[in-house]
């Protein structure tokens, strides 16, 4: 009879114990995230794939199409390439293409661009299982922000 009580007196403890840990975590305020229904925000610091930056002059790409990211990329992800416009002196951004497989976000590209064109996302969403998804048109891209 004895063993009846203490089993009834260690579960209703367990359950005070419990219920307890429960109400201190609700008072507290939310760490996680509904995800995929909800996003976190990513630090200022956090580097995402390259992204092309806007001119918010023009709404068009801030790019000069010199090629120094290109150059300087050591895995060799990026492709630039400008078309020439009659009655333009200068290149209008054609093509910007990363291949996001083998950049390792190192930075140079960020570095090397005069022109301050190009930044890095805060994309951490890109999860596939097929290599042509990090094939990124960031012309593409910029242009569907709009
Ligand atoms: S370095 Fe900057 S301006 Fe030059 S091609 Fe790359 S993104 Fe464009
Ligand atoms: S971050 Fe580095 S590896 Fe990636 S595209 Fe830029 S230069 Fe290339």
């Amino acid at each position: 009879m004895s063993g009846y009580f203490a089993e009834i007196f260690s579960g209703t403890k367990s359950l005070a114990i419990g219920m307890g840990i429960t109400f201190k975590y609700m008072l507290k305020p939310v760490v996680t995230v509904q995800y995929p229904y909800e996003t976190l925000k990513m630090p200022e610091r956090y580097r995402g794939h390259i992204e092309l930056v806007k001119d918010p002059e023009t709404g068009e790409a801030k790019c000069i199409v010199c090629g120094m990211c290109q150059r300087a990329c050591p895995s060799g992800c990026i492709t630039v390439a400008g078309d020439k416009r009659e009655g333009e002196k200068k290149k209008v951004l054609g093509k910007y293409v990363l291949n996001f497989t083998t950049c390792s976000l190192c930075g140079s590209c960020v570095e090397s661009c005069k022109s301050g064109a190009i930044k890095f996302s805060k994309e951490y969403n890109l999860a596939s299982t097929r290599k042509e998804d990090y094939i990124l048109d960031l012309l593409q891209r910029l242009k569907e922000q709009r």
